[in-house]
């Protein structure tokens, strides 16, 4: 028998407007690249959106279309998330930290028509100009007054919205209609692109706060840390509004002294970023003595918290909670609020039940399976790869068959490439990992291209990348490599021959010569093993 309720389909824009109407106190502080703190309440934002969407409407934007962002965190970004998807066109944010080439491509991929991008990224955007297509339009997100002067025929963003009416009648659309679309790094070839729908980020957005409790509660601060440009920064653009509470943006200044200064400015109560960030917070803290004032919750994920780290914020009585997830789960899979039996628990066993991944969120399923593909039980031992399922996980990857293929099971559960248990309170410990990339400061970089990259040098007979942890980074990659005869060039050698083809970051910090690789039962180079064989290694 059917129920008898009302089909709505779910749209983001109505977070905004529900916002604008429940929360009009509340709203976005940015601290912008123009080097200004700006800020506007939610009501405010939803007038700028609605001239934002006529403006689109007039540039000849249609449903369907992706409209790309080279952008910080800050209302302008905020802006256009919520404008592209209200008309039903897709908001393609680009990681600017992408080489030139995965830029070339996703731009090229994805079928940008627009760029909007942000005066940081206006040489950037030069630099690209040779190779973009000719009919791809460029905003610059600024005012008249800061326009620079550049080769681009660009577009002012101010101008743009000026004289736009403030009202706009945002259409209905179907709920599985794409919203935002974000590449991700593979462990080889092309970057992968996640394909949201309203339906799916709208869900997140009701999904998280009602797990990660500790982070939301109208009229509080939240500092998104986490880039835009990367899974709708965790989706706090959404669940922001939603509960009320009022977004921090960092801008382009992500350093400790400069977030010490905006998180005390603006008491901010819940931070959210990478461990490398809070690295360099905690050098800070530690320099002045304290933490920011009003500072009582920090969300990290992209990558395991250390324990130390944990500590040190604890220690000042900041609530540190992990998460983890994937650009493929819009992100969030897990959160780190602990279970109400350790309110009262002595420090060092809290600290010793945040020190994993976090705990299953409501709407996502996890799967554990060995390597015949056998599930395993959920009890915190039993180690395999994580499958995971639900609304808010991609079915497979825009215009990318064979992608899908690989990473989606006849079942339809998505392979994540962590390696890890689950307990039966669906507490994640990630063991280890799959898929062959090393992350360093939240960003991918893949073992096999820089590895396929390295063997083209002469010099180069056989060689591997690992990961190799780091303190500020997390990870940062080596590249072990067997001679081909007698010369052994040195790593600048090796950099500039790989240059051309990754970002400058991405290159390995060293080169270590061997004489030879271990193998594998099926020939292959086992990492494990060379890890292992590596394990008094220090990086320079
Ligand atoms: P994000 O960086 O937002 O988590 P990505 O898709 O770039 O999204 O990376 C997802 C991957 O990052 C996971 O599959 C996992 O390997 C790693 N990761 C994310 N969070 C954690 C965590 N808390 N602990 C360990 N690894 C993590």
């Amino acid at each position: 028998m059917q129920g008898m309720m009302m089909h709505r389909d779910l749209r983001i824009i109505d977070i905004l407007r529900h916002a604008a109407e429940v929360h009009a106190d509340q709203g976005i502080v940015s601290a912008r690249v123009e080097g200004d703190l700006h800020r506007q309440s939610y009501p405010q934002t939803l007038a700028r959106c609605a001239r934002l969407a006529h403006a689109l409407k007039g540039l000849g934007v249609e449903p369907g279309d992706r409209v790309a962002t080279l952008a910080w965190n800050g209302h302008r970004h905020f802006e256009l998330y919520y404008a592209v998807a209200g008309i039903g066109a897709v908001c393609h944010t680009i990681n600017p930290r992408l080489a030139r080439e995965q830029l070339l491509y996703i731009i090229d991929h994805a079928g940008d028509r627009l760029i909007f991008l942000d005066l940081t990224f206006v040489s950037l955007v030069e630099d690209l100009l040779p190779d973009l297509p000719a009919d791809l339009r460029l905003v610059i997100l600024s005012d008249r007054a800061h326009m620079p002067e550049t080769a681009l025929d660009a577009l002012c963003y101010e101008d743009l919205l000026a004289g736009q009416p403030t009202e706009y009648d945002w259409p209905d659309l179907p709920e599985d209609t794409a919203c935002g679309l974000c590449y991700t790094s593979g462990t080889t070839g092309h970057p992968k692109g996640a394909l949201y729908s309203h339906r799916s980020t709208v869900l997140h957005a009701l999904q998280v706060p009602v797990c990660q409790t500790s982070s939301f509660r109208a009229g509080r601060r939240i500092l998104p840390v986490v880039p835009m440009f990367h899974v709708n920064a965790w989706g706090l653009p959404y669940t922001a509004p939603l509960t009320g509470t009022t977004l921090v943006m960092p801008g382009p200044a992500l350093d400790g002294p400069s977030l010490f200064r905006l998180m005390e400015g603006e008491g901010v109560f819940s931070a959210w970023g990478v461990p490398t960030v809070w690295a360099g917070l905690l050098e800070e803290i530690g320099a002045q003595g304290r933490v920011p004032d009003g500072f009582g919750d920090l969300v990290v994920g992209g990558s395991a918290a250390p324990r130390v780290m944990i500590e040190a914020y604890e220690a000042r009585g900041v609530n540190v909670a992990q998460a983890w997830g994937m650009t493929e789960m819009s992100p969030i899979g897990t959160h780190g609020v602990l279970p109400p039996r350790f309110d009262d628990a002595p420090a060092e066993e809290r600290i010793a039940a945040k020190c994993c991944a976090g705990r299953r969120i409501f709407g996502v399923e996890f799967r554990i399976v060995d390597d015949d593909g056998t599930p395993q039980p959920h009890d915190g031992t039993a180690v395999g790869e994580l499958y995971v399922r639900g609304n808010t996980v991609i079915s497979g990857y825009f215009r990318n068959d064979d992608a899908t293929r690989a990473a989606i099971d006849a079942e339809g559960w998505f392979g994540t490439g962590d390696v890890a248990s689950v307990d039966a309170e669906g507490r994640l410990v990630i063991r280890d990992r799959a898929k062959d990339l090393v992350k360093s400061g939240g960003e991918w970089i893949s073992s096999i291209d820089l590895e396929n990259a390295a063997l083209s040098h002469p010099a180069i007979a056989a060689c591997a990348v690992v990961a190799m942890p780091h303190p500020k980074w997390d990870e940062r990659p080596v590249l072990v490599a067997v001679p081909s005869g007698e010369a052994r060039p040195a790593l600048e050698e090796v950099h500039d021959h790989m240059a051309p083809h990754f970002a400058h970051w991405q290159l390995p910090d060293d080169l270590v010569w061997v004489e030879d690789l271990p193998l594998t039962a099926t020939g292959k180079i086992s990492k494990l093993t060379l890890r292992q064989r590596m394990d008094d290694y220090v990086l320079p």
